[in-house]
């Protein structure tokens, strides 16, 4: 007969597994364990559906008989992971919210190698269609952009994100928060503004840089895949070295007083923009 797995209750603030996850909020500490936090139910079943494996899970004592935190349960002991049953205060403490969700789990961050996913893009993704469109950041600074550019991404189908040079953590709490989940379902890649240019030179797909000093309009750009959409950082735009090696460049008009538009807002436009080309709307009126 196998034995039934643990389920370590916990009361204290001062347990080591919460102390842990609780850390996760701090930067430096993040970044060393390499841990993700997801928060919710719906969120962390996501993400083992997608296949991430549960290395800790903690969720409110007395919810064990409910469907969906039993699944998050199985799935965690299949993992080999920690499963831990709270109380309110202690899950209030790991999220650093008064009204926590009712489970949070941790997961190791997953990274991609640029020329692979590069490799794969140019010849046609997962060979059903997927897979070809990327879109890579120049510094973005900002979780919330971030996290909305994750969570724009996932809903056209989109395949990852390529982070060049100094970019905001994309596994930190903020911006998981920020893209509702979708960090689980966008394939990341870091590297150097160096290493993006020289695999570029030589990769079959086109890249449309994004700038506010371009000439040609972004609804004229040829959003035909294998594609990558490179916007720029927050303050100071793409550098000179990364608008030089796009294939082309395009702005957004800008009919009022801004100059410009949030990066998350114009990556949305020019996402959605490839989106219609690949799915024409339907032609009938509502
Ligand atoms: N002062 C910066 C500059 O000169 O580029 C503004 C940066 S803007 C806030 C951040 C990024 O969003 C830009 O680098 C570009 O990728 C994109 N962006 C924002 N508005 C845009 C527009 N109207 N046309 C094209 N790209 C735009």
């Amino acid at each position: 007969m196998s034995m039934p797995m643990p389920i370590h209750r916990i009361t204290s603030l001062a347990n080591p597994h919460i102390k842990a996850m609780r850390a996760l909020h701090n930067r430096k500490h993040r970044r060393q364990s390499r841990l993700v936090l997801a928060e919710g139910v719906r969120i962390i079943h996501e993400a083992i559906d997608l296949g991430w494996q549960p290395q800790k899970l903690a969720f409110l004592d007395g919810r064990q008989g409910d469907p969906h935190i039993a699944g998050l349960i199985d799935a965690t002991h299949a993992a080999g992971g920690e499963v831990l049953a709270v109380t309110p205060a202690v899950l209030a403490k790991i999220s650093r919210k008064t009204n926590p969700q009712a489970a949070v789990a941790c997961f190791a961050e997953k990274w991609q190698d640029l020329n692979e996913v590069l490799d794969e893009a140019a010849k046609g993704g997962d060979g059903a269609g997927t897979g070809k469109l990327w879109v890579a950041l120049d510094r973005v600074r900002d979780p919330g952009n971030l996290g909305t550019i994750m969570r724009t991404l996932d809903a056209v189908a989109g395949e990852g994100i390529i982070l060049i040079g100094d970019c905001v953590d994309a596994y930190s709490v903020e911006s998981v928060r920020a893209s509702m989940g979708a960090c689980f379902n966008t394939r990341l890649v870091a590297c150097s503004e160096a290493e993006f240019i020289a695999s570029i030179k030589t990769w079959g797909g086109r890249v449309i840089g994004t700038s506010l000093t371009a000439r040609h309009d972004y609804r004229l750009a040829d959003f035909t895949p294998p594609l990558i959409v490179l916007m720029g950082n927050e303050q100071s735009g793409l550098t000179p070295a990364l608008a030089n090696a796009a294939s082309s460049l395009a702005y957004i008009p800008m009919a009022g007083r801004s100059d410009s538009l949030n990066v998350a807002v114009a990556t949305a436009l020019m996402l959605y923009q490839y989106g219609h080309r690949q799915n024409p709307p339907p032609k009938e009126c509502a």
